[in-house]
C-alpha cells in the first residue's frame, strides 16, 4: 500500500460510505477483531458499517465490543447479498483469497464495490482494489493499528478499538509468544493499552472461559497424541464419536495443535478432527524455525496459511488421512530434524 493508495482511500472515507466488512469463514479472534475494530472506526466516521461473517464462531470471542451487530451469511443469505450488491466498499480482512469466505465467494467475486484488502497470509490472490498485504506481520490486527496510523488517524483509537485489536494480536501471536511477534508488535500492544485495552479481563474473557467437557475433550485428544520421534513431528486425531461423546461446541479444539508443538524435539504438530457433517477431516498444522507449514498444507492437503501455522483438508476418512501423512513424513526427512 503506497501513499498513493492511503491518499486515494483518505479521499474515498471522506464522504459517508456503505461499506462491508467481511473475514474469512470460521473466523478467529485475528478476523473478528480486524472486522469490529475497523467497525468502530467507520462507524464514528459516520458510514453505515456492516460486518458480514461468512458463518458462526466461537462463543469466546463474543463478548467484542460490537459483536452483537454482526451479521452471519450462512443465516442471512438475502439480506447479507443486498448489502454486499449496495456497498460502496467492501474490506476483506485475514484472509488471503475470496474462496476463504465459502459460500460469499461469487457474490464477493461479482460485487462492483471497491475492495480494499488487508491481510498477512502468504502468497495473495490479486482480487482488490486496494491490497495492504504484509506476510511478515503477526495478525491482521497489528496491520489495523499500521492501516489507522498511515491514515493518520491513530487519535480515533479509543476503548473499543483498543479492545478489538489487541484481541487479535493477542489470539494470532499465541499471547506474544510465536516469532512472528516483534518489537513493533509490542509497542503497538502499549499503545493499545494506552487507549483503554485491558489485557487482564481480555486474556481471562478468551482463555478462562473453559467448560468441564472442553478440559474433558482436552484430556481425550492428549490420550490420542502420537509422536514420530525421529522425524521431530506430534499429530493428535479426534473422531467425530469423540467430539460428539465430549459435547463439543465451536472453538473447543481451539490451540490443541499446540499441545504436540511443547513436547521437547518436536518442531511439527499436526491434529485431524473428524467433520461428519462435511465429510471432511479438517487439519491444523504448527511448526517451530523453518519448516513450512503452508507449502505442506498446499501441497498435500488443499490448505494453506503461514511458515509456522496453516490448516487443510482431507477428503479420505481419518484412519486414511493418518495414513498419507504417516506416508509423506518421510519424504521431508532433510528438513525434519532438530
Ligand atoms: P487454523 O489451524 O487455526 O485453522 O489455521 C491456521 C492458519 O492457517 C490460519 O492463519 C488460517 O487462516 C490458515 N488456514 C487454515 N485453513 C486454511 C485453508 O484451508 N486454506 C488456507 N489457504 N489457509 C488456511
Ligand atoms: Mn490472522
Amino acid at each position: 500500500m503506497n501513499k498513493q493508495d492511503i491518499q486515494d482511500i483518505k479521499e474515498l472515507l471522506s464522504a459517508p460510505k456503505k461499506v462491508v466488512i467481511v473475514p474469512h469463514k470460521n473466523p478467529d479472534g485475528d478476523a473478528m477483531g480486524s472486522s469490529l475494530g475497523l467497525y468502530h472506526y467507520l462507524t464514528k466516521l459516520n458510514h453505515e458499517v456492516q460486518v458480514i461473517a461468512p458463518n458462526d464462531y466461537p462463543d469466546f470471542l463474543k463478548w467484542l465490543p460490537g459483536d452483537s451487530s454482526v451479521i452471519k451469511y450462512e443465516s442471512a443469505v438475502k439480506e447479507s447479498d443486498a448489502l454486499i450488491k449496495n456497498a460502496d466498499v467492501i474490506f476483506t480482512l485475514d484472509f488471503n483469497a475470496l474462496h476463504r469466505t465459502g459460500s460469499m465467494e461469487d457474490i464477493l467475486t461479482s460485487s462492483m464495490a471497491i475492495k480494499i484488502m488487508i491481510d498477512h497470509h502468504q502468497q495473495p490472490d490479486d482480487y482488490a482494489t486496494y491490497m495492504y498485504s504484509d506476510v511478515s506481520m503477526c495478525s491482521t490486527c497489528q496491520m489495523m493499528y499500521h492501516f489507522l496510523e498511515m491514515l493518520g488517524e491513530e487519535d480515533c483509537i479509543d476503548k473499543d478499538i483498543a479492545t478489538c485489536l489487541y484481541t487479535g494480536i493477542m489470539t494470532d501471536t499465541g499471547s506474544f509468544r510465536f516469532r512472528s511477534t516483534s518489537s513493533m508488535t509490542h509497542r503497538v500492544i502499549a499503545n493499545l493499552i494506552d487507549r483503554g485495552a485491558d489485557n487482564a479481563q481480555i486474556h481471562n474473557s478468551i482463555y478462562d472461559t473453559n467448560s468441564y467437557a472442553r478440559l474433558q475433550l482436552l484430556g481425550c485428544a492428549l490420550s490420542n497424541l502420537k509422536i514420530v520421534p525421529e522425524l521431530c513431528t506430534a499429530y493428535i486425531s479426534l473422531s467425530q464419536k469423540e467430539l460428539n461423546k465430549y459435547n463439543f461446541k465451536k472453538g473447543d479444539t481451539e490451540g490443541f495443535v499446540n499441545y504436540g508443538l511443547s513436547l521437547k524435539g518436536i518442531i511439527f504438530a499436526v491434529i485431524f478432527i473428524e467433520h461428519q457433517q462435511e465429510s471432511i477431516i479438517k487439519i491444523s498444522m504448527r511448526s517451530k524455525g523453518d519448516f513450512d507449514v503452508n507449502q505442506f498444507a498446499r501441497t498435500y492437503f488443499n490448505g494453506g496459511g503461514h511458515t509456522n501455522a496453516s490448516g487443510g483438508r482431507s477428503e479420505l476418512s481419518l484412519s486414511a488421512t493418518i495414513e498419507k501423512f504417516i506416508t509423506i513424513l518421510p519424504s521431508h526427512k532433510k528438513d525434519l530434524n532438530p
